[in-house]
């Protein structure tokens, strides 16, 4: 194996982009070539806050989990060929724990998942992956779309949580990637009442593009667009501490929520208690994803929604720090950044 480079968590700030040898694979794994990885803000909070919660950054470590990539081997028992491209679903559950026995293997305390330390990603030019974790592409899917798979993934699980229902008001906090997947995704649900919250405008601007009835920079957008009535259902997928309070605000009596977002600091900006407990609300959290990566190369296959309208910016790996540095710094025009390790990169 030639060496390669990688792009290094180090700790909280702390960025580097150096060479890595892969280790070969076992038995049950292959090497696959990265084709496309997805920068996602999980992904940033590693950067930021050095961790998420009790996965924090022992040594350094490589991100990324969003990723299609070349198989480098014929895998007959699998239908899969040397230079096929090829989703990688990123998590491995244990699937003899009470979780995943019960059917929750997003929930898996015994997972190991690539690109959440200490197990390394895909923000390199090759890895080795379990053969099991391959997930074959029909033809017409690209590089790129096959790494939004993961995150679009995540909107489904969402909308999966979050059961909407034709014609009630529903407000998404947060269009980010994610946000945006989940409102394409409300659309395609027959939904018509999507209030889209960022205080980014090019991010709203976007929702509005993409089927959002009304947007605007904070929840006071809810409280014009019914009357301060809420909404009956609130998705948020914010990085912000707020994210939960605002949803709790903006949510209408007996409504809804769903948190997607994970806030940065891991921790929610405290919220009177009484607005929540007085609505009677249904609050759920969501973590990452189901089974559900055939109904989202159906959606991508079929055009039923547009991955491609969210990316907007690549990188090559030498130049991948830029696109955490970018995003922290909520660089205007950024929704989506995919690194494309195997060739040069632009912006
Ligand atoms: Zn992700
Ligand atoms: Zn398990």
């Amino acid at each position: 194996m030639t060496s390669s480079k990688a792009l290094f968590i180090h700790g909280a700030g702390d960025i580097q982009i150096s060479d890595f040898i892969p280790d070969s694979p076992t038995d049950t794994e292959v090497m696959v070539n990265v084709a496309a990885v997805g920068v996602c803000g999980s992904d940033l909070h590693y950067y930021k806050d050095g961790g998420i919660g009790g996965a924090t950054i022992q040594s350094p470590f490589i991100p990324g989990h969003e990723f299609a990539a070349y198989v480098t081997q014929d895998i007959p028992e699998m239908d899969i060929q040397l230079g096929e491209l090829v989703a990688v679903d990123p998590a491995s559950p244990c699937h003899a724990c009470e979780w995943c026995v019960r059917g929750y293997h997003n929930l898996c305390p015994k997972v190991s998942f690539i690109g959440a330390p200490p197990f390394n990603g895909a923000m390199t030019n090759a890895l080795p992956v379990p053969k099991k974790s391959l997930i074959k592409l029909p033809q017409g899917i690209n590089a790129e779309q096959g790494a939004m798979l993961e995150p679009l993934g995540v909107c489904i699980h969402a909308i999966d949580l979050a059961k909407p229902k034709l014609m009630e008001s529903i407000a998404v906090i947060g269009c980010g990637g994610i946000g945006l997947g989940i409102i394409q995704l409300l659309v395609k649900t027959g939904c018509h009442h999507i209030i889209a919250i960022d205080p980014q405008d090019h991010r709203t601007a976007k929702a509005l593009s993409i089927g959002a009835n009304a947007a605007g920079a904070s929840i006071d957008a809810v409280n014009d667009a019914t009357n301060y009535r809420g909404c009956d259902l609130v998705i948020e997928a914010s990085n912000s501490p707020d994210g939960m309070g605002d949803a709790i605000m903006a949510a209408a009596i007996g409504g809804r929520v769903v948190l997607v977002g994970i806030p940065d600091g891991d921790t929610y900006t405290p919220f009177p208690a009484a607005q929540a407990r007085r609505r009677g609300l249904d609050v759920r959290f969501s973590r990452r994803m189901g089974d559900v990566y055939d109904r989202a190369i159906a959606l991508v296959h079929h055009n039923h929604i547009d991955v491609d309208t969210l990316i907007t910016h690549r990188f090559s790996v030498e130049d991948s720090e830029s696109a955490f540095k970018l995003q922290v710094n909520n660089a205007p025009s950024l929704i989506k950044s995919m690194i494309l390790p195997n060739q040069t990169g632009s912006h």
